[in-house]
């Protein structure tokens, strides 16, 4: 079993969490590097918004058969390192990428994205799951979501 941590800006005003690594991930080691990763770059590209400025990771930090999506309970098993990740870092904004990023983390839907949610000292934004991207509406709408984390401030 292979972990995948995060990786990015130790010091990132933005973070991008994501739900678990596929392949390409467990090979290099990396989040979004795979297809998702992908559609994740070509939506910071869109935004010029420099990946490397970002701290991105995962809820889980392993993948899952099938990639099917996490259980509650790895959630749960996974839950305290995304706490010390985002502990570590202390962004002012976390993206929430999809349900499971969304659920585990503010227990809200995806349904209620696009808009910020101050909570504490962070700000959060749920947006749709970059894998969603290769449909153009949804692509579009996480664009217009991702723009509101530009200038963070
Ligand atoms: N999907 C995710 O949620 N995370 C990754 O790192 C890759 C694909």
């Amino acid at each position: 079993m292979k972990i995948v941590l995060g990786h990015g800006n130790p010091k990132a005003k933005v973070m991008l969490i994501g739900e678990a690594p596929g392949a390409q991930e467990v090979k290099h080691g990396k989040p979004f590097v795979g297809p998702a990763g992908k559609w994740l770059d070509k939506i910071l590209k869109k935004n010029k918004i420099n990946r490397e400025k970002l701290y991105i990771t995962n809820v889980v930090k392993v993948k899952t058969p099938d990639n099917r999506r996490p259980t509650e309970k790895e959630i749960k098993q996974w839950l305290p390192i995304l706490i010390s990740e985002i502990k570590k870092v202390k962004p002012k904004i976390i993206v929430l990428l999809g349900e499971s990023a969304s659920m585990a983390v503010l227990g809200k839907k995806v349904k209620e994205r696009g808009k910020i949610i101050p909570k504490g000292k962070i700000k959060y934004l749920i947006t749709y799951h970059p894998s969603a991207a290769r449909f153009t509406k949804i692509r579009k709408t996480i664009e217009e979501d991702i723009r509101k984390v530009r200038n963070p401030k």
